[in-house]
């Protein structure tokens, strides 16, 4: 449909991507104009850290493929910048598809190396001898571990650098990011098959999850790509269950943050891992996203990051049929119930809302208090919000860093405006900091209602064409210094596009209030969005809470309590916050193949043999080597092996 000279899109976004879905192929200069403008020189100061991290060894500037640390072929780089401060951290090679298909190749190769054993006695132990785990079935070594948290410092740092996160949240990544790798180091040993009753007396029914006793059933070449707002502990949280599992990786991180994934890498390679089991390559995310699609080598994406990509990527999996893990956008809802301990719910409500300066996708997007605490709450909470110091990351006592890029505080800032203008009240912050760049004050506005950008429940609709006319749809009744702004921001100025229609959120430090009268009101509400990753719930009645808490639509749930993530419990959304689990021993599973196996009770085979006793197969079997044998207990005898 066309209306006149305007093709239509309809092109839903999430989070700080939109001006990127409608740039095409990013060229390394293209991929700069993510970040802010203001790229400048290293001051001493983060000179010298620079330079530390340089002869620690850990600051890498080149991907990994096949063992390998390369540059892009035609030498391209991209910039990687501090957010807080505009300088230029370091340069990194700017890869695309030649790249991502040699990561492939080489990941396809140590995969089958391992899955195979197409040198079993040879190439494949010496594989395992230079691995610390010797004799175990996984990629995993303890090493990893402990080379992450004896690093935690240096890693902390390059978080701080490229992400801008206070150094004590970013040490706080590196142990949670760290736990992934324990984990499921553990983990792997505990994967168990099943027996199922069979329906039939003369037969068995088995479910593998191991093609050996010594071997798991892995799914193969995993593609893993990662966001900005945890450099590291998205990279572990997808990267430690599938190499315990036996799967070979590519990595790709975000662009933004990929001095954090080389490290790690390197600490990897450190403790051992074998060439092409883990690669990692960045640069045009399009560019590499299309190579892991069209490679049927690559049985497996897991995903984190915005729901618009996300879609994409589901869509481009479907041509070669591959096994999807998507953790998307939230939109959090965090309940205050009347009879909510006060304290415990300011307390819980700034963690889950400011971690990161806002940055998660289970940060609080809406605050939805009820009638008969609502001012005590707002005042209490904003007195705490005004208590965070605003800073560079480095800085001692500081709490929350600089947002990640010129797009991101441009975002909050159109947001709050569309607030302001609906009807909201800014009662603590709602600008730019005093500090400049990317500080944004930590914000918290009243009256916020359901019309609003900010609780992410406003569809809005515009009509562009390349001559300025511009219509709004579906009530979303915004002023036109907003739209205008908004386009603008959104780089939709020049672009033939006719229709345009998203879901954002907010992503950066502002706290939305909302008011509500009854339980049935604020479930109502929580559940009125498309996500359902976390939510939060404040009350001191314990039936309210089991009551409330089922009839959320969310795969995470805290009650009374602001940080919910950890390495033992799984993580996942419902409705399009995404597919799949991540962390626990659910998250496991994502990375393993499972293989049905009947077989007849008696071994008829036996008789070819002319072994005249009936025997009964009881414990254990095997496939090694393509031979299948069978350890069979006679019925009469002492247990013997059959080969076939
Ligand atoms: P965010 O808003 O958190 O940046 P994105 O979805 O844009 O979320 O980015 C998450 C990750 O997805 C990043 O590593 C980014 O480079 C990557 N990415 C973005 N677009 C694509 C794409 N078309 N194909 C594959 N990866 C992509």
């Amino acid at each position: 449909m066309t209306l006149g000279r305007i093709a239509l899109a309809r092109i839903p976004a999430t989070r700080g991507t939109i001006h990127r879905l409608f740039s095409t192929t990013l060229s390394s200069s293209s991929t700069n104009r993510t970040s802010p403008p203001l790229s400048r020189h290293m001051s001493m100061k983060s000179d010298n850290l620079v330079s530390k991290l340089t002869s620690s060894g850990l600051l890498k500037t080149q991907g990994l493929i096949d063992g390998k640390w390369v540059d892009a072929h035609d030498g391209d780089t991209i910039k990687v910048l501090n957010p807080a401060t505009g300088e230029v951290v370091a340069n990194v090679p700017c890869m695309g598809q030649s790249e991502t298909n040699d990561a492939i190749s080489s990941a396809y190769d140590a995969f089958r190396c391992k899955k195979l054993h197409t040198e079993p006695t040879v190439q494949f132990s010496k594989m395992l001898a230079s691995m610390p785990s010797e004799g175990n079935d996984t990629w995993m070594s303890p090493l990893q571990y402990d080379l992450l948290i004896s690093h935690k410092e240096e890693l902390g740092q390059l978080i701080t650098l490229e992400q801008g996160k206070p150094l004590k949240e970013a040490m706080g990544e590196v142990i949670y990011g760290a736990s992934f790798i324990e984990f499921y180091a553990e983990e792997a040993k505990r994967v168990y098959g099943d027996i199922i009753p069979a329906t039939l007396g003369d037969r068995r029914l088995f479910v593998l999850k191991q093609q050996s006793h010594e071997f798991l059933q892995p799914v193969g070449v995993v593609g893993a790509i990662t966001p900005w707002n945890f450099p590291l502990a998205m990279i572990t949280r997808k990267v430690g269950p599938a190499l315990a599992c036996g799967c070979t990786v590519i990595v790709k991180p975000s662009e933004l943050t990929p001095l954090t994934a080389l490290a790690a890498a390197e600490l990897a390679l450190q403790a051992g891992i074998p060439p092409g089991v883990l690669n990692v390559v960045m640069g045009k995310a399009s560019d590499i996203g299309d190579a892991l699609l069209a490679s049927p080598e690559v049985r497996k994406i897991t995903f984190t990051g915005s729901t618009a990509v996300g879609k994409k990527l589901m869509a481009g999996a479907a041509g070669t049929v591959k096994r999807l893990s998507l953790e998307l956008g939230g939109n959090a809802p965090c309940i205050v119930f009347d009879d909510a301990d006060l304290d415990v719910a300011v307390k819980g409500s700034l963690a889950a809302k400011f971690r990161n300066s806002g940055q998660t996708c289970v940060c609080a997007n809406r605050i939805i208090v009820q009638e008969g605490i609502y001012d005590k709450f707002a005042d209490a909470f904003s007195k705490a919000v005004q208590s965070m110091q605003v800073g560079d990351g480095f800085s001692e006592g500081v709490m929350q860093g600089p947002l990640i890029n010129e797009a991101a505080v441009q975002k909050v800032e159109s947001f709050v405006e569309d607030a302001i203008f609906k009807g909201a009240k800014v009662l603590l912050g709602g600008k730019r900091h005093s500090l400049g760049m990317t500080f944004y004050e930590p914000t918290v506005i009243s009256d916020v209602t359901e019309a609003m950008l900010l609780s992410r429940q406003t569809k809005l609709e515009v009509l562009v064409s390349d001559w300025g006319l511009i219509q709004v749809y579906n009530g979303a009744c915004c002023g036109l210094h907003f739209l205008f702004r908004s386009l603008k921001y959104f780089g939709l100025h020049s672009v033939d596009i006719s229709s345009i229609s998203f879901w954002e959120e907010v992503f950066g430090p502002v706290a939305p209030l909302l008011r509500f009268k009854t339980e049935e009101e604020a479930i109502l509400m929580a559940n009125n969005t498309k996500a359902g990753l976390a939510a939060y719930i404040f009350t001191n009645n314990v039936q309210r809470s089991w009551r409330v808490t089922e009839a959320l639509e969310y795969g995470l749930v805290g009650v009374n309590e602001g940080l919910i993530s950890t390495e033992v419990a799984p993580f996942g959304g419902l409705k399009q916050s995404g597919l799949g689990r991540e962390g626990s021993k659910y998250g496991m599973d994502e990375y393993l193949e499972m293989i049905y196996l009947l077989y007849p009770d008696e071994i008829c085979l036996l008789r070819r043999h002319e072994q005249k006793m009936r025997f009964k197969v009881c414990y254990q079997f095997a496939a090694h080597n393509h031979k299948v044998i069978w350890i069979a207990e006679s019925v009469q005898s002492r247990p013997f092996e059959y080969e076939a």
